[in-house]
C-alpha cells in the first residue's frame, strides 16, 4: 500500500497521532472537528468528513461566528478519519510539533443546492471549490461556507464564512472566550502540563 501524503510526514515511532491504517467509523452524517493546535504557531485544524477521509485547512483565527468576518482557511494535507479523536502532544522535533486539543466536533449537513433545489454532492463542491454546510457542535453551530480564492495573491487559499442565519453571532467570539476541549474539558496548557 503506499503511503498517503500525511504518513510521509510523521514518524509514527515517535507521535502518538493515529496511523491513519484502520477504516474509519461511518455514521450517518459526516463528522467535523475543530483542533486547537498550539505549533510553531497556534492556529485552529478545520476538518470535514468527505469522501472517506478529513479534508483539513488551517485556520490562523479560528472560526468566527460574526457572518461579516472572513476567516483564512489554509488547505492541508488529508488526514484519517480516527484523526477526529486524536488530543495530545505531539514531540516538539515532529512534524507539527506541539499540543493539540478538540476544541470542538460534531456533525455537518451538506446544504448547497442547485436552482431545481437539489443538493449538490458534497465531493464535487469541495472539487469545484465553495462548500456550503451546516454545522451541528458543541461551540460552533449553523451555516458556514467555504470558498476557495481562485485568483490573486491568496489563490489556493479558502474562505471561511458565517452564514447570516439563527446562530449568527457578532458579539461572542467563541475562539477566545472558550478555550475548553469538548471531549476532555481540558485547556491547551492542561495538556502541556500532563
Ligand atoms: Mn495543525
Amino acid at each position: 500500500m503506499s503511503k498517503s501524503v500525511y504518513q510521509k510526514k510523521r514518524d509514527f515511532s515517535k507521535t502518538t497521532e493515529p496511523k491513519g491504517d484502520k477504516k474509519g467509523k461511518r455514521g450517518k452524517r459526516p463528522i467535523f472537528v475543530i483542533q486547537k493546535h498550539d505549533a510553531t504557531n497556534l492556529h485552529y485544524d478545520f476538518r470535514l468528513e468527505i469522501n472517506n477521509t478529513l479534508k483539513s485547512w488551517a485556520v490562523p483565527k479560528g472560526p468566527s461566528t460574526n457572518p461579516d468576518e472572513k476567516r483564512m482557511a489554509i488547505p492541508t494535507e488529508d488526514h484519517p478519519l480516527d484523526y477526529a479523536n486524536f488530543e495530545g502532544k505531539i514531540p516538539e522535533d515532529q512534524y507539527g510539533g506541539g499540543t493539540v486539543i478538540i476544541w470542538d466536533k460534531g456533525t455537518f449537513e451538506n446544504i448547497r443546492s442547485n436552482e431545481k433545489d437539489e443538493v449538490i454532492n458534497l465531493n464535487k463542491s469541495f472539487k469545484e471549490g465553495v462548500l456550503e454546510i451546516k454545522l451541528k457542535g458543541k461551540k460552533i453551530n449553523g451555516g458556514y461556507s467555504f470558498i476557495k480564492m481562485k485568483s490573486g495573491k491568496m489563490k489556493g487559499n479558502w474562505l471561511l464564512i458565517k452564514k447570516d442565519d439563527s446562530e449568527a453571532d457578532a458579539r461572542r467570539k467563541p475562539v477566545n472566550t472558550e478555550n475548553k476541549s469538548v471531549i476532555s474539558a481540558k485547556t491547551i496548557k492542561d495538556i502541556e502540563n500532563d
